[in-house]
């Protein structure tokens, strides 16, 4: 008996895979601080709770529509024109089982075999291997530390081929924290525009997260004239602290978006009634109270993760401008240690390695996200487990 050539094309989900062996080690009795999850340490505000039990007191627990419940779908609607001045109406929009499963969606209902998906490096790490399962062809651009992250106009022009299907902007970026400016998407904007057939998935999940004093646009911000190409993929899991309750939407053109119902129908069907409840809520709720406790102790480890990795020797770390993430270029302190006969290879899976096994750290490798040399933490932790994993990862490359 043989597995899918289809599942054999892929791996498991990195993250995932380094929190469990975190947590793994953690029941042996290790005392290891996991940064590598990506969901805030945050509970799920109250008033979404409430609306959830509520609708189970109320037997609201039965099939609804595939696409969400005419409600949720009215509270996209109304976010999408109170946050972006975007107009879009209940039949272009489709809710599912978190953000993960809006792009699977998109990637199933529109990706042919061998058709191209332009993805920025570094990535989130399900982008290149959902492709792979709808049999089309990810075409990587690296993007690294020396241009902030960020894809520039030229290499996206040179990237397109006859055979690009789709082009992938997270903004801002998991895991990278960068955040594209109006006038960057615009210049992107430029490019693709000469491209009426290739779709643009912009993947908006860390809109609320912002850091500073970034403030977030995305790319029909930039360019309305490109709305017909656009498919904007949201969520409430970071926003909202409610990476749990697995609700993650899409909005776009009708046309997809019921081919993307379809391939849906015929899989999970309706994302949980209850859950669709609390995002309802989440969506016609308060809005910046929910965030600003969040936004406050976020933007604060920032501020502290950065400085400290910029102090740690070979280490270099960007500012971020959204998400909770630290990306950070470790090459030249991966060369020392190598050098130093500390880590076995001289690449960031052995740096890894070395930080769990010797320092009982769990940071997410570079190469995860396309990125070779770098490493990812996360800072929705306390700040406590901060300094604690700073300081031992100091010491591991003093
Ligand atoms: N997009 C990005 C960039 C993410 O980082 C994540 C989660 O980590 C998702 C989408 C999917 O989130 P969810 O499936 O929890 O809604």
């Amino acid at each position: 008996m043989e597995l899918s050539h289809r599942v054999q094309a892929i791996k498991e989900s990195p993250t995932l895979a380094i929190t469990a062996k975190a947590q793994k080690l953690k029941a042996d009795g290790r005392d290891v601080i996991a940064l590598a999850a990506g969901e805030p340490d945050f509970d799920t505000p109250d008033h979404i709770k409430a609306a959830a039990i509520d609708a189970i007191n109320k037997g609201f627990t039965k099939y609804t529509p595939v696409s969400g419940t005419p409600g949720l779908k009215n509270a996209i609607v109304a976010k999408f024109k109170r946050d972006q001045g975007l107009d879009y109406t209940a039949k272009q929009i489709l809710v599912s089982c978190g953000g993960k499963q809006s792009f699977y969606n998109l990637c199933q209902a529109y990706i042919n075999a061998g058709d191209e998906v332009i993805i920025p490096a570094p990535y989130w790490v399900s982008y290149p291997d959902m492709v792979i399962l709808a049999e089309g062809k990810p075409v990587i651009v690296e993007c690294g530390i020396e241009q902030g992250y960020k894809l520039s106009p030229a290499q996206l022009a040179a990237a397109i081929t006859p055979r690009t299907k789709l082009v992938v902007i997270n903004s801002p970026s998991n895991p990278t924290g960068a955040v594209y400016t109006l006038d960057e998407l615009k210049a992107l904007g430029e490019v693709l525009k000469k491209h009426p057939k290739v779709m643009i998935a912009s993947d908006d999940m860390y809109e609320h997260v912002m850091l500073g004093s970034t403030t977030f646009s995305n790319i029909l911000n930039a360019c309305p004239e490109l709305y017909p190409q656009t498919i904007l993929l949201n969520g409430v899991s970071k926003a909202y602290s409610m990476t749990g309750w697995r609700i993650g939407y899409a909005a776009g053109p009708e046309w997809l978006i019921k081919a993307m119902e379809n391939i849906q129908s015929q899989s999970t069907s309706n994302p949980t009634s209850i859950s669709q409840v609390a995002a309802e809520a989440a969506l016609n709720g308060p809005q910046d109270e929910c965030f600003a406790p969040m936004l406050k102790a976020f933007n604060e480890r920032h501020e502290f993760v950065v400085n400290t990795f910029n102090g740690i020797r070979g280490l270099k770390c960007l500012t971020a401008g959204g998400a909770f993430y630290a990306f950070v270029d470790a090459r030249e302190a991966i060369q020392n240690l190598y050098k130093e006969g500390k880590i076995a290879a001289p690449n960031d899976l052995a740096l890894g390695s070395y930080l769990l096994e010797a320092q009982d750290v769990a940071v997410v490798p570079g190469s995860a996200f396309g990125a070779e040399g770098y490493f990812r933490i996360s800072f929705a932790t306390s700040m406590g487990n901060l300094e604690k994993a700073l300081a031992r990862i100091a010491n591991a490359l003093a």
